[in-house]
């Protein structure tokens, strides 16, 4: 990282002037830290203070990946693992710490309540970004610490700054003229001096400006720090009051998008996330602003807004479309929307619906589908795909069929009038719609790019995201995802001693399948035997392809023994396996070279070496074998009972 950076904060360090954990966390830290930690003793420790059991047994329990509760503290740690277990004492313990300060201008209630919703949202969203869920949950609730730390560092000096009204890039300069380091990277600075990989530590330092971030595109840091930025977002969204919340939604339906989540999802997966984080404020008895959810804050003008009294004056902007055959329904809907101001642009009849609509998009068309039947559902998904999902659309029905208007609603219908509609009743719609059109609107305008509709765009970097760490032909995560995986494990690994094994598989002669059966087999068999490999390994495994017809596992927690037991039995499953197309198939069979990680390596690049190094010995002992990598340069064959001894390397 930064150099400059790294120094001030030392000088920070060693003046002890930085948040750190409590005394009882410190001990739980270093517990956890020692080569030979015994569960029990920091079980033992972790029960002295009731207010952190509680909340490892929470967290433990709250991922809704078990299937058991976990009871007791012990099974939590062992559960958690030690590793997780320091990330989540730290995150609590500076929480309990500095939930109140000195620093006049900083909020330090709000901090933590936007905070925790951010590590909550960055858990959820940890898929997105191939990482670890509790690791996220770290960064989401410490990736603004600087800012706490300078409150508490220099409380009058920060007050002053804060008071300065500034906020992005303006602030950060500001941090930098005043105390040497802006508060971003003394974020990311603080967290790897408590053990976080690189990788998260890029990301918390370049959440706030992703675009600038130095991570390159498709790899975990990038996707983790556009992660981190959403759950920032959200974070600040629930401290916020209604009036300000309102504003802020366009810029999270963008950050939404730029993960890969398309704008319908953005409502459910922010009200599931605001469910757990007034669970946790509760817990920490942190301030809970009223929170209504994003639908009906989008459907609602916020309270005390000045639309929100009287008529809607934004109403007169709409730009309207009637596509009604009944010619009195036609007329009075005419009547009712000139008496409001609106103006109608055009209208039809069901026939010429699409017709009209093609040059000049209205922003809403109101379809008198005349009930709920097959055609009416079919006429709204029609119209819907004809506009590219960019209008809205209010469905006219017989107020009979309210009930079914679901139906209508799936096929893309945003809301119905009833044949008997009141005036009010036109208004509530109309506001609605009024509401989701500004929104688009502004979200349109934040897009850099000029796509027609957020869902495409949503869709497109989804696809992008995955596709970045995807190979292409075998569908297993590529070299690029699976080194970088490594990286991580590797430094988890360190910081925990655990064990972490890494396989290196080559399939035998595979050249000759190409000359034989010519390249587009070959390319199924790289695939069956793929499939083949995943099928064998389990899901804390990590499998890609490492290149060409050589792919790897990453075992994290698995000795040598264990990685011995894996590698025989991908080694038997390949073996035993037909490949090829229709009755041409036949045998293939795999080297395979294997190493753990010894006192001695420091570097992941290390461990790959040390594992190739076996396989060329496997090659070299005549193929369809598994080798290890032992002390010393020596390599020993693995005891194979079902390896047939004859080296079969290619039955074609
Ligand atoms: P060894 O047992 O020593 O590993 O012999 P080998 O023939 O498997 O190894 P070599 O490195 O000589 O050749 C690897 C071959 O794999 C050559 C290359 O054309 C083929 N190959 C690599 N990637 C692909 C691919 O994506 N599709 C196909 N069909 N072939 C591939
Ligand atoms: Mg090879
Ligand atoms: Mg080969």
């Amino acid at each position: 990282m930064n150099e400059i950076a790294s120094h001030r904060f030392e000088e920070l360090k060693a003046g002890g002037m930085l948040p750190s954990p409590s005394g009882a966390a410190q001990k739980v830290l270093e517990l956890t830290a020692r080569p030979n930690a015994s569960i029990r003793a920091i079980a033992l420790f972790v029960q002295r203070d009731p207010a952190m059991a509680g909340r490892i047994l929470r967290y433990a329990n709250a991922g809704h990946y078990n299937l058991r509760p976990v009871v007791s503290v012990p099974q939590a740690i062992t559960f958690l693992g030690l590793f997780r277990v320091r990330q989540i004492v730290l995150g609590f313990s500076l929480i309990d710490q500095y939930r109140t300060g000195v620093c006049s201008a900083f909020d330090y209630a709000g901090y933590w309540t936007s905070s925790l919703a951010s590590g909550i949202a960055a858990r959820r969203l940890a898929s997105l970004a191939h990482s670890p869920p509790d690791e996220s949950f770290s960064c989401g609730l410490l990736a603004g610490i600087g800012r706490l730390a300078f409150a508490t560092a220099f409380p009058e000096e920060y007050a002053a700054v804060l008071s300065q009204g500034l906020s992005g890039e303006a602030l950060a300069k500001e941090e930098r003229a005043q105390f040497g380091i802006d508060s971003a990277h003394l974020s990311a600075e603080m967290l790897e001096s408590w053990g976080l990989p690189e990788v998260f530590t890029v990301a918390v330092r370049d959440h706030e400006q992703p675009a600038a971030t130095s991570a390159a595109p498709g790899t975990r840091a990038h996707a983790l720090c556009a992660t981190l930025h959403f759950a920032a977002k959200i974070g600040n969204l629930l401290n916020l009051d209604e009036a300000q919340r309102w504003k802020q939604v366009p810029s999270l339906f963008n950050a939404a998008a730029k993960l890969g989540i398309e704008e319908s999802e953005v409502p459910p997966l922010v009200d599931e996330i605001v469910a757990d984080w007034q669970d946790w404020a509760r817990q920490f008895e942190l301030p809970m602003r009223t929170y209504s959810d994003l639908r009906s804050l989008l459907a609602a003008p916020p309270a005390g807004s000045a639309e929100g009294a009287g008529p809607n004056p934004g109403l007169a902007l709409l730009r309207v479309a009637l596509i009604v055959n009944d010619h009195e329904r036609l007329e009075s809907l005419i009547r009712a929307l000139t008496g409001l101001g609106l103006r109608v642009i055009r209208w039809s009849g069901p026939t010429e619906a699409q017709g009209i609509l093609q040059d000049d998009l209205p922003d809403l068309a109101i379809v008198d589908t005349g009930g709920v039947e097959d055609d009416a559902v079919a006429q709204v998904h029609r119209l819907r795909n004809a506009t590219r999902n960019a209008l809205y659309i209010i469905a006219l029905i017989p107020a009979a069929a309210e009930a079914r208007f679901s139906q209508l609603m799936r096929a893309g219908a945003a809301d119905y009038l009833p044949y008997d509609f009141t005036e009010t009743a036109i208004i509530v719609r109309l506001s609605n719609a009024q509401r989701v059109v500004a929104l688009q609107v502004a979200v349109r305008a934040e897009r850099e790019l000029a796509v027609t509709s957020s869902s495409e765009w949503a869709r497109s970097n989804r696809r992008l995201l995955k596709d970045a760490l995807t190979d292409v032909l075998t569908k297993l995560p590529n070299r690029r995802y699976g080194v970088d995986r490594f990286a991580q494990e590797w430094s988890i690994a360190s910081s925990n001693t655990r064990p972490i094994s890494c396989l290196m598989l080559d399939i035998d002669h595979f050249k000759r399948v190409n000359d034989a059966h010519g390249h587009d087999v070959g390319d199924i068999v790289l695939q069956q035997v793929a499939a083949m490999i995943e099928k064998c390994c389990r899901g804390s495994d990590i499998v890609f392809r490492y290149g060409g017809e050589e792919f790897c596992v990453i075992c994290p927690g698995a000795a040598l023994n264990e990685a011995i037991q894996l590698g025989e039995r991908i080694a038997a499953a390949v073996r035993d396996g037909r490949y090829g197309v229709d009755e041409n198939k036949f045998a293939v069979t795999l080297s395979i070279g294997i190493a753990v990680r010894t006192q001695n390596m420091h570097e992941p690049d290390e461990l790959f070496r040390a594992a190739d190094q076996a396989l060329l010995a496997a090659k070299e002992g005549g193929r369809n074998r598994v080798y290890t990598a032992k002390p010393k340069g020596a390599y020993i064959l693995s005891d194979s009972k079902a390896r047939s001894d004859t080296t079969p390397a290619l039955i074609v």
